[in-house]
């Protein structure tokens, strides 16, 4: 492990708590190598960015970037890519939640061959039952709609080679669903397993909402068939409205005394249209919103402070 320099990646938000512990089992593991330690502080609140500072001091292998306030995991993990000079770079959690444990791993498989080596979650026993649902419609959905197959049960954790990392940073796209751009390259990848532990401290910041959004940034990063449902959605409206008239025109002139006027079929009618009309404003607006933030050419993320880089 001396060979090559290799870089971890950590992206980190008020996980004051963790942090010693976490680097207690890194500098272990990764003993006697030849390493760098990037900590991406994404505007935490608390004294991370003092802990991490105060590790630094001695250890110029841990290296700090500090966000001037929280640009989101994604983006943090984006300014790691960025900063990273390693000819291998893991990336992982903070709250240990990824076990370092298993770099070693990785890396063998990396040096003979992979490109890519994801951690794959074999449990997810400390997973909810709705983290647990909610992840495997995402990926069944997204995989349903994108081109790009995005692997089931592998989250950021992951080892790429320095051809990768520059392949992303050199991506001109604002928006980063980084999970969707590392597959879409389509790199030789390989697989290492591991249990997803629990946090050692604190709670998750993906609340139900920033799930969500997360969900919808990776769909409309890798698929416009959204769009192309819209389209679908219009025909099919529209040719029941067709037979519709065509059956009204056909009742009014050969059964007149058993025609009936009905004002369900009618309320139903306009709410359905409606209701479908809104949905396809509203995916249209999806990609809209997304034009807009690529040509708005604002900068991913803007640093505060650095240290040891
Ligand atoms: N994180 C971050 N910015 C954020 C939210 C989270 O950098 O806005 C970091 C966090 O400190 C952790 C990692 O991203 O290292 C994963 O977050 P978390 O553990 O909350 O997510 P979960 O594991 O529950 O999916
Ligand atoms: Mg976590």
């Amino acid at each position: 492990m001396t060979n090559f320099l290799l870089s971890v990646v950590i992206p980190i938000y008020n996980e004051e708590q963790t942090v010693d512990m976490l680097l207690k089992r890194l500098t272990r593991v990764l003993k006697g190598g030849n390493y760098e330690l990037l900590f991406v502080d994404d505007g935490s609140g608390d004294n991370t960015a003092a802990v991490i500072k105060n590790a630094a001091k001695n250890n110029k292998q841990i290296k700090l970037v500090s966000f001037s306030r929280n640009f989101g995991h994604q983006m943090a993990l984006a300014c790691g890519y960025a900063y990273a000079k390693g000819d291998a770079v893991v990336s992982m959690d903070a709250d240990l939640q990824d076990p370092p444990e298993i770099i070693p791993q990785m890396i063998e498989k990396w040096q003979t061959g992979a490109q890519i080596v994801y951690a794959k979650r074999e449990k997810r026993d400390v997973d909810g039952f709705i983290k647990k649902i909610t992840a495997q419609l995402f990926y069944r959905f997204i995989n349903f709609l994108s081109d790009t197959t995005i692997p089931n049960d592998v989250g950021d954790f992951r080892l790429l080679d320095k051809e990768i990392v520059s392949f992303l940073n050199r991506l001109p796209e604002h928006s980063r669903f980084l999970r969707g751009l590392v597959a879409w390259g389509g790199y030789r990848e390989d697989y290492v397993y591991f249990n997803r532990e629990k946090r050692v401290a604190g709670a998750t910041h993906y609340t139900l909402s920033r799930m969500v959004n997360f969900a919808l940034e990776g769909i409309t990063s890798f698929s416009i068939k959204p769009l192309r449902l819209a389209s679908y959605l219009g025909f099919t409206a529209g040719a029941v409205g067709f037979f519709g008239i065509i059956y009204a025109l056909l009742g009014k002139i050969f059964l007149p005394s058993h025609w009936v006027t009905g004002w369900t079929a009618l309320f139903v009618g306009i709410m359905f249209l409606g209701g479908i009309q809104l949905i396809t404003i509203g995916i249209i607006g999806e990609y809209v919103g997304k034009i807009y933030q690529e040509v708005q050419h604002r900068p991913r993320f803007l640093v505060r402070e650095k240290v040891n880089l």
